[in-house]
């Protein structure tokens, strides 16, 4: 990815900076080509050199790029899981991931860890944003999800002669789960995305069912993907699945929905962290009946949400870690949404903003294993910021709203907000300059 070249600073707002500070008033950043070289109070600003280009935050927010910890920008809005294997071809979805990874960036989000691609095509995602050929957020990749025959993901009954070659790698034992580990190894992607167990969505599980994938495969997914540097999550609701894996070794879990005081212990040994994607099961209880959800399945989302909004409170009140990630790509939770997850957690888990900040920034990026590079505003750190009109610790809701953004800039490059406008940035710099 191009970094930017010369001087900006950005001053006249409150800084976030995603360590656990207290916001500070009145600061400054100076970015020197990609990177951050002073971050904090304006009074201690470095002298401006000419051709500085100075971004006036005009008493709002400045705060590190966000990182969605969940993304899947091959999910394409569907409303119903099933279409996601068969609705369109391969050619067309990877149109729609390219548009979603831009619609991400444009949402203030400079980061994001995918939670699973159809096909492979979140790792030509990733090389296409690296390359310039199309604007996203940085990407660490996911590829195909691995899940056992039968379980989750393996909703095609036999005489329906359809295959699930694009969304996931089928497995029956560990031979087969070092199988699929290999071929994605060969696919190039960073992070082993696996179903343990099942989900209140789903036709033929639940969100207590364990067995979508024995422990012998898990154990195996680990085994391989550790040898040749890959990471491994996976989908964990029910309790016993996400001991499961955290025996197993996974390195994240996404959801850890019903977990119980020794779940918590496992995940504190490793401090694994965890991407609930809760908002996910409140649009799906309060928008579900709107596209055809059945009730049984809303009461599962609904156990769900409260489990899930406990098991958060407990797992951060237990000094464990927890990246913010929304599973956005369903006709209830559509791309574009992501800052509602921030909002959610604040409003109705009742955490307070300035964690759920630093969860969606600090804790992300060292989710993808980037934590020395962004995800705080610190000198030498690459230069991914969010400048927003308004008061985001005071009202978090703020950043559902990209019309509030001044800018969004990704490795000193203005890539978003309203001095991605060239005519926008140039009346806000003469009104600097006078
Ligand atoms: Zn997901």
């Amino acid at each position: 990815m191009q970094g930017a070249t010369g001087f900006k600073v950005i001053k006249n707002g409150k800084l976030f900076d995603g360590t656990g500070s207290v916001p500070l008033q009145n600061a400054a950043l100076l970015i020197e080509n990609d990177r951050i070289s002073y971050v904090g109070p304006e009074a201690g600003l470095p002298p401006v050199l000419e051709g500085t280009t100075l971004i006036d935050a005009k008493g709002g927010t400045i705060l590190p790029g966000l990182v969605e910890a969940h993304f899947h920008p091959t999910y394409f809005n569907v409303a119903a899981l099933e279409d996601l294997d068969i609705k369109y071809p391969v050619e067309y979805v990877t149109l729609l991931a390219a548009a979603n990874a831009r619609l991400a960036l444009e949402c203030g989000y400079t980061s994001a860890r995918s939670g699973g691609s159809l096909f492979n095509i979140d790792v030509w995602l990733k090389k296409a944003i690296e390359s310039d050929v199309t604007p996203g957020p940085r990407m660490t990749a996911s590829g195909r999800e691995i899940c056992g025959v039968g379980g989750l993901m393996d909703w095609n009954p036999d005489f329906r002669k359809i295959g699930m070659e694009g969304l996931v790698l089928l497995v029956n034992g560990a031979d087969e789960a070092r199988a699929a580990v290999r071929k994605l190894v060969k696919d190039g992607v960073e992070w082993v995305k696996t179903y343990p167990t099942g989900d209140a969505a789903a036709p033929d599980t639940n969100d207590h069912h364990t067995l979508c994938m024995t422990f012998e495969e898990m154990r195996a997914v680990v085994a391989t993907a550790h040898n040749h540097g890959l990471k491994v999550t996976g989908h964990c609701r029910a309790t016993e699945g996400i001991k499961n894996a955290l025996r197993a070794g996974y390195d994240a879990i996404e959801h850890g929905t019903f977990m119980d005081d020794e779940a918590i212990e496992l995940l504190l040994q490793r401090d694994v962290p965890v991407v609930p994607a809760l908002y996910f099961e409140y649009a799906s209880v309060v928008r579900g009946p709107e596209f055809g959800l059945s009730q049984r399945v809303i009461d599962g989302h609904q156990e769900t949400l409260d489990g899930g909004a406990e098991s958060a409170r407990r797992i951060l009140a237990a000094g464990g870690r927890m990246g913010m990630g929304g599973d956005y790509g369903f006709a209830w939770n559509p791309h574009g949404d992501y800052a509602r997850e921030l909002t959610f957690f604040v409003r109705h888990v009742g955490l307070d903003p300035l964690v759920v900040l630093k969860c969606a920034t600090k804790t992300g990026a060292e989710i993808m294993g980037r934590g020395k590079d962004f995800g705080t505003l610190e000198k030498g750190k690459l230069a991914d910021i969010l400048v927003v009109a308004g008061d985001v610790v005071g009202d978090i809701s703020i950043l559902e709203d990209k019309s509030r953004f001044v800018a969004v800039i990704q490795g000193g490059l203005i890539k978003g907000g309203l001095l991605a406008k060239p005519q926008m940035a140039r009346l806000t710099l003469s009104s600097q300059a006078q």
